[in-house]
C-alpha cells in the first residue's frame, strides 16, 4: 500500500493531534436530505485511508456515521493495522443537547455508537443551542462548556473544544472557562483565511483545525459567477505545475505551513492519498504571499436559517431565511438506532 506519514502538532494539554485528518461529512443533497446512499463508499475509503497511513478521524453525532467509524476502526484493530492509542478520534456534540447535562447524556451516546471507552476530543459543534424543534433555546455557551469541563474531568474524553467560535466567543470564553478549548474547527480555505481569527487562537493555544479545506476549489463544488478561487484558476495550475503537486495539495500545504490542522473529505481512494501526500515539498515564501492574495472573506458555509439564532457567530446577510432543514434538527444514525 501506498503510504503517507502525517506529521503531528500539539495540543495545550500535550497530547498530539496529527496535522491531517479524515472528514467524514457526506453531507447534504439539493433536498437538504442526508445523502445515505454515500455511506457504502466512506466506509470503504475510510478504511483505506487508516491502510495508508491517516490516524485521524473527524465525525459528529451529526454525520450519522459514528456506528461507521466505530466498526471501521474497530476492523482496523483486529487486522493489527492500529492500536486504539494509536488513533485521534473527534466527535462533535450537536446544537439541541447543549444543557449541561445534556453534553454528558450526548457523549456517552456517541461513545455506545463508536463503540468505543473514550474519545479523543469532542466539540461544541457551535455556540448556538437550537431545539429539535428549531426553537432558539438560548443556552449560554458558558453553561454549556461546564459539560464539556464535566466529561474531560470524568475521563470519557482525553481533550476538549470548541466549533465555529468566532473571536469575541471566543475571548469570553477564556475569560470564564476552567479548561482553555484545545481546538476551535473552522471553515479556513485560501477564500477564508480568518487571519484574525487563526492569530488569535495561536496566541492564546488553542490549536485551528480547518473544515472544508477545499472551499469551492474542486470540481464537484465549482460554481460559476461564485467569488471563489476556481480549480483551475492560472495562478493555482502553475502553482501546481512549479512543486509538481495539484492545485488541492497546495491548498493543504498551505495551511500546514500557517500552523493549522485540516480535515479533507473525499471518498475517492486516489484522493484519500492525494490530500495526505503534502508533507514533502516546502512552498516558498513568494508563493505564500501569491495564496494569501485569493483570501476575500468568502465563506463556504453559511448557514444563514441560523441566523437570528443567539451566538450566531458569523456576519449576517439580508435575505429572506429558509427554514431549518429537517435533516439538521432530527435524524436517525448509520446503525439505524435512536438518537437519544
Ligand atoms: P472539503 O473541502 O473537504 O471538500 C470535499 C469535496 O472535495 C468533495 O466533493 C470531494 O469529492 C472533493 N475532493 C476531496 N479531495 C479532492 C481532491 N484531491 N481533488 C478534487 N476533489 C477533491 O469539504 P467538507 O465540507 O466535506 O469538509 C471536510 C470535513 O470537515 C467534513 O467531512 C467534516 O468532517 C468537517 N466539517 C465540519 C464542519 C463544522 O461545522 N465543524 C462543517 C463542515 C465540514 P469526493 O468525495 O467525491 O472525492
Amino acid at each position: 500500500l501506498n503510504c503517507v506519514v502525517i506529521p503531528n502538532f500539539k495540543l495545550n494539554n500535550g497530547l498530539e493531534i496529527p496535522a491531517l485528518g479524515y472528514g467524514t461529512w457526506v453531507g447534504l443533497d439539493k433536498k437538504a436530505e442526508f445523502i445515505a446512499e454515500d455511506v457504502p463508499q466512506l466506509i470503504d475509503a475510510m478504511s483505506y485511508a487508516i491502510d495508508v497511513g491517516y490516524r485521524h478521524l473527524d465525525t459528529a453525532h451529526l454525520y450519522r456515521v459514528e456506528p461507521e467509524v466505530g466498526y471501521v476502526v474497530k476492523q482496523k484493530i483486529k487486522e493489527g493495522v492500529v492500536k486504539r492509542e494509536d488513533i485521534f478520534i473527534t466527535t462533535k456534540v450537536w446544537n439541541h443537547n447543549h444543557r449541561p447535562e445534556d453534553v454528558e447524556r450526548s457523549v456517552k451516546a456517541s461513545l455506545r455508537r463508536l463503540g468505543l471507552d473514550y474519545l479523543d476530543l469532542v466539540l461544541m459543534h457551535w455556540p448556538i443551542s437550537v431545539s429539535q424543534d428549531g426553537v432558539d433555546e438560548k443556552i449560554d455557551y458558558l453553561d454549556t462548556w461546564r459539560g464539556f469541563e464535566s466529561v474531560l474531568k470524568q475521563g470519557l474524553v482525553k481533550s476538549i473544544g470548541v466549533s465555529n467560535f468566532n473571536v469575541e466567543q471566543l475571548t469570553r470564553l477564556l475569560a470564564n472557562c476552567n479548561v482553555v478549548p484545545a481546538v476551535n474547527q473552522v471553515e479556513i480555505n485560501l477564500n477564508l483565511g480568518q487571519k484574525e481569527l487563526v492569530d488569535f487562537c495561536q496566541k492564546n493555544g488553542i490549536l485551528v483545525v480547518a473544515y472544508t479545506p477545499f472551499g469551492k476549489m474542486v470540481p464537484s463544488r465549482l460554481e460559476e459567477d461564485c467569488p471563489a478561487v476556481r480549480h483551475d484558476d492560472p495562478v493555482m495550475l502553475a502553482l501546481g505545475k512549479k512543486y509538481g503537486k495539484t492545485v488541492q495539495q497546495i491548498a493543504l500545504r498551505y495551511l500546514y505551513q500557517r500552523g493549522i490542522a485540516s480535515i479533507p473529505k473525499t471518498l475517492t481512494k486516489s484522493r484519500v492519498v492525494e490530500n495526505a501526500s503534502i508533507f514533502d515539498f516546502q512552498l516558498d515564501e513568494n508563493d505564500v504571499a501569491t495564496l494569501q492574495k485569493f483570501d476575500n472573506n468568502y465563506r463556504t458555509v453559511r448557514p444563514i436559517f441560523f441566523q437570528n439564532m443567539s451566538n450566531y457567530p458569523f456576519d449576517k446577510v439580508d435575505v429572506a431565511l429558509p427554514e431549518i432543514p429537517l435533516s439538521l434538527r432530527k435524524w436517525k444514525n448509520g446503525a439505524n438506532l435512536d438518537i437519544d
